[in-house]
């Protein structure tokens, strides 16, 4: 069997990252059987249709890689899979059905639709459901010209089973399952009738999508069984949840891709952090990060757990920072570079005499970046001018402001005199300039990372100095000098 599988996204704005994990499975699994994933888009939900939202979805399976061997753009052997473009062919199907006796025409107003659903909840009933009015009336007692919607006559007696590869059966009574509504008065098809023309004319071999689609699934095997036709495998798979154990939503963090992208998470981490939402590999097998390679090599569809999957924005901060550490540095400083020109550290493009610089300072963060945005508020003081620090906090440990002033005095000097204004020739005589003023070492480097960042802690400092230059570190000192002699000639000391 050819394994074919489907995202098939409502165009209703950004894709939510739950969805794009179950994306990461489909893809996963297609990729791994040499079988085809295919991208639908399943917009016939007219008032929930936002614009651009499918130039969104492809941007955000571009950026992580998730490739698609069919779909709107690149069109394939059962195209259109675009839904609103394949109208007639839902018209069709439903003819089928309303002549096998499968489905009936309804003209219930809306009016008399919402009495009904009053009635039932006053009666108690948890789940109202379409009272079965036009179900029984006489073939032609509703002309196909008036308006009316056309709905799917769900047996009243025995049993539905849907088969799950996760779950085994899953059993529902069809008393319980609603007439359910299949072509609108608009001559649109509803999600369940479109969902199972399209998957099965484009012969889709495996459903792999949310649970919160499993209730809906056994009107699809009806459906299915009302066409003649046989269903794919289901596989329903756990809902992304944040830590609260609701529906992870915007209020606990970022959702889109979009989002993770702007914050500089790396695709390759949010691919590997994503496989691990709900799968992880065999026991004994610790592993936790995983290239594409790998994870095609170690990902069993099969070993999806059924508990709902939990999204750590720690853990997923964890991988990213593995992942940036792991990087080759040329490659870091390629990716870096958007950060720091969307914060106008950097001009676009960047002036040639630049890159050194920028080469230079990539070591010196490497190790501390969570997230690819971090390097903004890590550097911003190597490449823009910095606020003069108030004169407390230029103040040594332990030390007078005195003793700070001559110390920064002293720096001056010694920073002047250098041959060579580099990390590896300032160190040794910062060092003995410590030494020789009775201070320890961080005494006197941290009045320095203050006066030339206005930060307690940045990356390392030689290598932030040397990236500052000569004239523009001298030019911060003695501006702390200046903040010093004046705290000093102040009525407070
Ligand atoms: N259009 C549905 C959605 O927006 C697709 C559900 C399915 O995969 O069957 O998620």
């Amino acid at each position: 069997m050819t394994i074919r599988v489907r995202f098939a996204p409502s165009p209703t704005g950004n894709p939510h990252i739950g969805n794009i994990r179950t994306v990461v499975f489909n893809w996963l699994f297609a990729r791994q059987n040499n079988g085809k994933f295919i991208l639908r888009i399943e917009d016939t939900d007219r008032s929930r249709y936002t614009p651009n939202a499918v130039q969104i979805i492809e941007e955000s399976l571009r950026w992580l890689g998730l490739d698609w061997d069919e779909g709107p753009d690149i069109g394939g052997p059962y195209g259109p899979y675009t839904q609103s473009k394949r109208l007639p062919l839902y018209q069709e199907k439903v003819n089928e059905l309303l002549e096998k006796g499968w489905a009936y025409r309804c003209n219930c107003t809306p009016e008399r639709l919402k009495a009904v659903k009053e009635m039932q909840r006053a009666a108690g009933v948890d789940t109202p459901m379409y009272d079965g009015h036009c179900r029984d009336l006489p073939p032609g007692a509703i002309s196909p010209d008036e308006p009316h919607v056309i709905r799917l006559k769900v047996p009243r007696e025995g049993e539905t089973i849907v088969p799950d590869m996760l779950r085994g059966a899953v059993t529902f009574e069809n008393q319980r399952i609603d007439d359910q509504i299949l072509l609108k008065s608009d001559g649109f098809p509803t999600y369940h009738l479109a969902v199972v023309v399209d998957d099965h004319l484009m012969q889709i071999s495996h459903i792999i999508r949310a649970d919160e689609w499993l209730s809906s699934t056994p009107k699809h095997v009806i459906l299915y069984q009302a066409f003649d036709w046989t269903p794919p495998t289901f596989v329903h798979v756990p809902l992304v949840m944040g830590k609260d154990g609701q529906k992870l939503s915007k209020r606990h963090g970022a959702v889109s891709v979009a989002d993770f992208r702007q914050q500089g998470y790396l695709p390759e981490a949010v691919l590997n952090f994503l496989a691990m939402l709900g799968w992880a590999p065999g026991e004994g097998d610790e592993r936790e990060i995983f290239t594409r390679e790998e994870l095609l090599a170690t990902f069993e569809l099969s070993r999806v757990k059924l508990s709902s999957a939990v999204f750590s924005y720690d853990k997923l901060d964890w991988i990213n920072g593995v992942y940036i550490r792991n990087m080759e540095k040329s490659e870091l400083l390629k990716r870096l570079v958007p950060f720091w020109q969307a914060a106008g550290l950097v001009p676009s493009p960047v002036p040639s005499e630049m890159f050194e610089t920028l080469a230079q300072v990539v070591p010196l963060i490497q190790e501390r970046l969570k997230r690819l945005k971090d390097v903004v508020e890590l550097t911003d003081f190597i490449f823009t001018e910095i606020e003069t620090p108030p004169a407390e906090k230029l103040v040594g440990k332990k030390m007078t402001p005195l003793e700070s002033l001559e110390a920064v005095q002293a720096m001056q000097t010694v920073l002047s005199n250098l041959v060579n204004f580099d990390a590896a020739t300032m160190e040794p005589p910062l060092r003995q300039l410590a030494q020789d003023l009775g201070l320890k070492a961080g005494q006197l480097f941290n009045i320095m990372r203050v006066a030339t960042s206005n930060k307690r802690v940045a990356p390392p400092l030689f290598g932030s100095i040397e990236a500052i230059g000569r004239k523009r570190t001298l030019q911060r000192l003695s501006r702390a000098e200046e903040a010093l002699t004046q705290l000093i000639a102040s009525e407070k000391y």
